[in-house]
């Protein structure tokens, strides 16, 4: 099998993430029905500021921003972005400054992830409807007029650079399964959103031997890089598969990207993503957001209910972080 190329790699997390049962809630669904195995993959104790998937991506991305010489890093998200908070930190780490370009306009009082965001010392630009970081090439422009060296990190930081993270996050479950921590999952569910995890867990996957069907849990119904979002991600998997020296390249049909669950659109809190918060805190004591990992842990319950899964199975929920935004929404998760 082809080795995965040695890339630039910043050491900013705590790795390999914790792997455990979730005992207590299978107990729960199945006194309903029937459930399958059910383990969790803790990226939201990845150690950067408070967690999440992204510092997965950053590791690799802020290598790369080294490598070349950057001296400030520049990227983009919506106003309770994970990612951008995570960026922010891991600038921080890294000696460089941090510009935010963030949809919206500034909020009388910052919360959540913003408050976090200003307190890694991040420059914050308010870009209206642009929330996917069309602002970024402008802004990089000014930059470089003011003598700085900025290095751009993509929207999500999902480039085959950053989805590197995730093909590494494949070889460390590998790992994991291989050392007993947990069984190999027939099943991987998580969100899918601008594309990044996703493509590095299908390229990863298959460079370090992992079966589990990949089913990503669509986040976003809007168009991403002008296009449908799984042609994208059909294009970033090949990009990323191509960087790591696989000759294999992925259609379409190739991913399970599951779009039942898009409720009222992009960060629109419902039903399912209250009582998936409130079954997760209340059963286990763990924490999932309101715009990305609980609504996967919704979905994935939901599916469990509908028996979409056998007793068999081995159902691993990769949580993604996001835990910050919980004190942003406060409004919308009163009265559980
Ligand atoms: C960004 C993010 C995701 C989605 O990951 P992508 O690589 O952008 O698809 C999922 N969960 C959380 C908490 C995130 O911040």
């Amino acid at each position: 099998m082809p080795q995965p190329l040695p890339l630039p790699r910043a050491e900013l997390g705590f790795f390999p993430t914790p792997l455990h049962p979730l005992t207590r809630l299978r107990e729960k669904l199945a006194h309903d029905g029937s459930s399958p195995s059910l383990f969790i993959k803790r990226d939201d104790q990845s150690g950067v500021a408070m967690g999440g998937n992204k510092v997965r991506k950053l590791e690799f991305l802020i290598g790369q921003a080294e490598a070349e010489g950057c001296d400030t890093i520049v990227t983009a998200g919506a106003q309770q972005s994970n990612h951008c908070r995570q960026t922010a930190a891991a600038a921080a780490m890294s000696g460089m400054e941090c510009h935010l370009v963030l949809g919206g306009a500034a909020p009388d009082e910052a919360r959540g992830n913003l408050l976090l965001d200003e307190l890694f010392g991040a420059t914050i630009h308010w870009a209206g409807a642009h929330r996917k970081g069309e602002d970024l090439p402008n802004i990089v422009e000014d930059l470089k007029r003011r003598g700085r060296k900025p290095c751009l990190v993509p929207y999500g930081g999902s480039s085959a650079v950053g989805a590197s993270g995730f093909v590494a996050a494949m070889g460390e479950l590998a790992d994991q399964v291989r050392m007993g921590a947990g069984p190999m999952p027939s099943h991987i569910v998580f969100a899918s959103s601008s594309g990044g995890t996703h493509a590095g867990m299908v390229v990863g996957a298959e460079l370090h031997g992992i079966t589990a069907r990949i089913h990503g849990i669509s986040i976003d119904k809007e168009e991403h890089g002008g296009l449908p979002y799984r042609d994208w991600l059909t294009g970033l998997t090949n990009e990323t598969a191509a960087l790591h020296g696989l000759e294999r390249r992925y259609m379409p049909t190739d991913f399970i990207l599951d779009e039942r669950f898009l409720g009222g659109g992009y960060g629109v809190v419902g039903e399912l993503e209250r009582e998936a918060i409130a079954l997760l805190a209340r059963c286990e004591g763990i924490l999932v957001d309101p715009v990305y990992s609980g609504r996967v842990f919704g979905a994935l319950v939901a599916m469990i209910r509908a028996g979409e899964f056998s007793p068999e199975d081995t159902v691993l929920f990769w949580h993604t972080g996001g835990a910050p935004a919980i004190f942003a929404y406060a409004q919308e998760l009163a009265g559980l």
